[in-house]
């Protein structure tokens, strides 16, 4: 199945007002420049190194969404181009963040990742500690980020009631969130989840965004792996 065909599919599934982040991670060129040409714009990534090598050798008007761990020594690479993080999962990070966009006159669109699966190693910050740093105005010094919203990957699993309940939570949380501190900020408007196999209960439940890789490029080949590492 052809990577055009996939995301026309995907698109026809998708009400229009959601945004479609295809996962390019581990393609390679010629995948994400079909997708390109198909009108795919909003590519996902979640190594740097990866990420910069696609970035030197892609159409410039790709907007690059990073979503995964990123190491606070690395923020500095991605920080002059990046069009939006969405997996800023520490206040350490959203700090580096910040001062690597003020270097380069940035204001960087991020998202506050938050940890909603059953998995202990997935990452993110508690609803709590998200809760506190609005309430105690922690983020409010963070000039050079806009806070666009909140991502979320559910548990990896079959359970579909699981999934939905992890989902139906987060976006419970929220509108909590955008009624309590947002209100007259019309930046935080993003809640960026779902994936291949579960992308249409985020949907349901309420996802803006959503991040979809193998069922759009396959399975992820491995081939250009040693050209993205350093
Ligand atoms: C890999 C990845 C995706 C896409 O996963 P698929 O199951 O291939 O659609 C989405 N979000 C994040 C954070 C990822 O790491």
């Amino acid at each position: 199945m052809s990577v055009t065909f996939q995301l026309s599919q995907i698109r026809e599934t998708l009400p229009p007002t959601i945004d479609l982040v295809a996962v390019s991670k581990f393609q390679d060129l010629s995948a994400i420049e079909e997708a390109y040409h198909a009108g795919q714009r909003m590519f996902g990534e979640n190594r740097v190194q990866e990420l910069l090598f696609k970035y030197d050798r892609l159409p410039k008007d790709i907007q690059w969404h990073f979503i995964g761990h990123l190491q606070l020594n690395k923020a500095k690479y991605i920080a002059p181009f990046v069009d939006t993080v969405q997996s800023a999962d520490s206040l350490r990070l959203l700090n580096e963040l910040n001062q690597c966009a003020g270097k380069f006159n940035r204001r960087i669109p991020t998202m506050l990742q938050v940890h909603i699966a059953q998995e202990e190693h997935k990452f993110g910050f508690f609803f709590e500690e998200i809760e506190d740093l609005l309430r105690n105005k922690s983020l409010d010094s963070f000039v050079h980020l806009k806070i666009t919203g909140l991502m979320g990957i559910a548990t990896y699993t079959e359970d579909q009631e699981q999934i939905r309940k992890e989902f139906s939570s987060l976006a419970a949380f929220f509108r909590k969130m955008k009624n309590q501190y947002f209100v007259d900020n019309a930046d935080f408007k993003e809640l960026s989840m779902g994936m291949s196999d579960d992308y249409r209960i985020a949907v349901e439940e309420g996802s803006t965004m959503v991040r979809i890789g193998s069922k759009i490029f396959g399975l992820r080949k491995n081939t250009d792996k040693k050209l993205f590492e350093s």
